[in-house]
């Protein structure tokens, strides 16, 4: 059974994971703009940074330029289409999308009685459309979220192909991990993921 779509489902601490900026001394004052390495374009930080628009393209290029050049990943032109859906039909969305493309009695771990995981976003392969949770903002930990499912954007573009899911989820944690560190936090920190939980979501050990 091949999903057909890439969910990424963290915990709660996403909300108000609190994120430390690099180099920065107490007392100094927080910059309120962020240049993405390698790219002239800049982010807004702080309270201006929180917008419920779409990412702009010229976003998607400068952190679609960053992965390129921050893991193995070949850049591919071809822009993601975006939309935003409550959480919970995130989850509607992702595993309506497996039970679809499943064979009868394929479904393993998937129990539709139990309360909706809390995705926060999701690539749809087949549309090539990258869902957000609607409360989702430019913030850093938010555009890691967008850094993570443009890495399954770059993978299904290219046609990349993997032994498991779980193979597929390696590179865009290594990249959203990376992507943290700029701001001196990481999956740990931001989404709770420790060690173990990313050896089992980033390994083919089903
Ligand atoms: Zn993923």
């Amino acid at each position: 059974m091949r999903a057909n779509g890439v969910a990424l489902s963290v915990g709660a601490a996403m909300a108000g994971a609190a994120l430390l900026l690099c180099g920065l001394a107490l007392g100094e004052p927080r910059p309120d703009k962020f240049a993405i390495p390698g790219t002239d374009f800049q982010i807004p930080l702080g309270p201006s940074a929180a917008s419920s628009a779409p990412p702009s393209p010229a976003l998607v290029d400068a952190i679609g330029k960053w992965i390129a050049a921050t893991i193995d990943l070949r850049p591919v032109s071809e822009r993601p289409a975006f939309r935003f859906a409550p959480r919970a039909m995130l989850a509607d969305l992702r595993y309506g999308r497996i039970l679809a493309g499943a064979k009868a009695g394929a479904m393993t771990g998937y129990d539709p009685t139990r309360p909706a995981p809390d995705i926060v976003a999701f690539y749809d392969r087949s549309t090539k459309t990258i869902y957000l949770a609607d409360d989702w903002s430019g913030n850093p930990v938010h555009l890691s979220v967008l850094v993570h499912e443009m890495v399954h954007h770059f993978q299904n573009v290219a046609g990349l192909r993997y032994p498991c899911p779980e193979a597929r989820e390696h590179l865009a944690y290594l990249a959203q991990n990376k992507w943290l560190a700029l701001f001196g936090s990481g999956l740990e920190a931001a989404f709770g993921l420790d060690r173990l939980t990313m050896l089992v979501k980033t390994n083919c050990i089903n």
